[in-house]
């Protein structure tokens, strides 16, 4: 039971440090209290911190502990009895594996345990899992990249987890790009007044055994930034230290890096996640739904999988609505309170696409402005655009393709066969163009 707790604890470190180390730390689950009966007892030392942390972080605990649960948990707190007999409560930091874990920023639940594989992921998690376990830094850096809501974080913190099981005593850090940047921009500015900042920061993030990094593509125009991590690049990849980065961004296509940076970026291995397909979908509905203890019918699976196309993050809040539907509505789960349930999030997802809104989004993408799309401009990227947006037009709506070439400024069906044909045809050889065409349609359909 004290495992529970443990779990717990790890986690909410994780989640908050500076919260966990000042006010939860020195919360012990009284004895005879059990997860399982909906229901648990903290204690600590005084009632008057008691009632704050119920106030200020009652909805956090209760969130972590119901995941760590894996069921709604309510928590009582209270004082203890005797405070002279209580355990120093939280075990010393140092040696604690929570304490451990939380340093490294590593995510406890996103593991390979729970990740599901699929034709759209299984080049990614196969390298994944060869540059978690490989002796050898042979992939370095990974480069992972796709969509929104895919998969690359899950996998990136995964890695991580994997390689420490297997080097308890490695030095791993995961931190989000956009994380690094503000740490290492907040110790320059602050270089004259508290140079121990960028001490800290170095100390950080020297000497590591593995360094992941996650959303790469807001270090764009970031010039100080950039330099400061092309070095960690030098100090590491040489060395045989492993990197993994992941971009929402095809690498070639990120704006405003450096050119050493880039090619040093993509010198290991470059993999894609894609969006998954309808058979990965009903798999990581069934997976999200054991994970929370809920009993979801095969059928009820098929057909929120049929509506949910774009993203993983989408399919794991609908099972999360579902369950919390059900739960307070005391129905079961049905096809009928199923829909009941998600009706808000299939209403959003079957708002038609249009051709003006394929159009709009295609030209943003590129840069372009929406009238190059029905202009006669034949420069190549324009042109290459238009003939993207007509292969969307084709896959994503029901029009004919006489409608589609009248939409691009009166040209006619043959124009949009053309386009569709050569997309088609491209799309199977070129890695950078499937990306694109994933991340349009993506952002076509929300
Ligand atoms: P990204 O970083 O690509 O935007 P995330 O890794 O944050 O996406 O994934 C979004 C959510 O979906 C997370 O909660 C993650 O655990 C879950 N998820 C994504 N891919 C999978 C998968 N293949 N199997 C299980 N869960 C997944
Ligand atoms: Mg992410």
């Amino acid at each position: 039971m004290s495992d529970f707790w443990k779990r717990c604890q790890e986690r909410l470190a994780s989640e908050n440090r500076a919260v966990y180390d000042s006010w939860l730390a020195e919360l012990t689950l009284e004895e005879g209290s059990d997860p399982d009966s909906g229901q648990i007892t903290l204690t600590g030392a005084a009632a008057s911190k008691m009632r704050e942390v119920q106030k200020n972080h009652g909805e956090m605990i209760a969130a972590a502990v119901s995941a760590v649960a894996g069921h709604p948990v309510e928590i009582l707190f209270r004082a203890r009895k005797n405070p002279a007999q209580t355990p120093a409560a939280a075990p010393e930091p140092a040696q604690d594996p929570a304490e451990d874990l939380a340093r490294t920023g590593l995510l406890p639940k996103l593991t390979f345990d729970n990740f599901v594989e699929g034709k759209a992921n299984q080049f990614a998690y196969a390298a994944a899992l060869q540059v978690a376990t490989s002796p050898r830094a042979i992939y370095n850096p990974l480069f992972i990249y796709g969509g929104v809501g895919l998969g690359k974080t899950h996998l990136m913190h995964a890695i991580g987890h994997e390689f420490r099981k297997l080097h308890p005593h490695a030095r791993v850090r995961c931190v989000s790009a956009q994380q690094y940047m503000q740490e290492f921009m907040e110790a320059v500015r602050q270089k004259a007044e508290h140079p121990e900042l960028m001490r800290q920061f170095e100390a950080k993030y020297q000497d590591l055994d593995l360094f992941l990094i996650d959303d790469i593509q807001s270090f764009g125009k970031r010039e100080g930034t950039q330099t400061n991590f092309f070095l960690v690049f030098e100090n590491m990849v040489p060395h045989g230290k492993q990197i993994v980065l992941t971009s929402d961004t095809y690498p070639k296509s990120l704006k405003d890096f450096q050119e050493r940076l880039l090619s040093r970026m993509t010198q290991g291995l470059t993999v894609e996640v894609e969006p998954p397909e309808l058979e990965m979908r009903v798999q990581i509905l069934h997976q999200k739904a054991k994970s929370i203890g809920l009993d979801l019918p095969e059928e009820v699976a098929e057909v929120i999988a049929e509506h949910l196309k774009s993203n993983v993050r989408e399919l794991e809040g609908a099972v999360q609505q579902i369950y919390a539907f059900t739960h307070f509505s005391k129905m079961p789960v049905t096809l009928e309170s199923v829909k009941l349930a998600l009706r808000d999030v299939f209403r959003q997802n079957s708002v038609p696409v249009t051709l003006e809104s394929i159009q709009q989004r295609v030209a943003e993408y590129y840069n372009l402005k929406q009238a190059d799309m029905t202009s006669k401009s034949r420069i190549a990227p324009v042109a290459k655009a238009r003939q993207i947006a007509m292969y969307l037009c084709k896959e994503l709506t029901q029009k004919s393709l006489p409608e589609i070439g009248k939409s691009f400024g009166g040209r006619d069906h043959a124009t949009v066969i053309h386009a569709h044909k050569k997309i088609t045809a491209e799309r199977t050889r070129d890695e950078a163009l499937r990306h694109d065409l994933n991340v349009l349609t993506q952002r076509i359909k929300n």
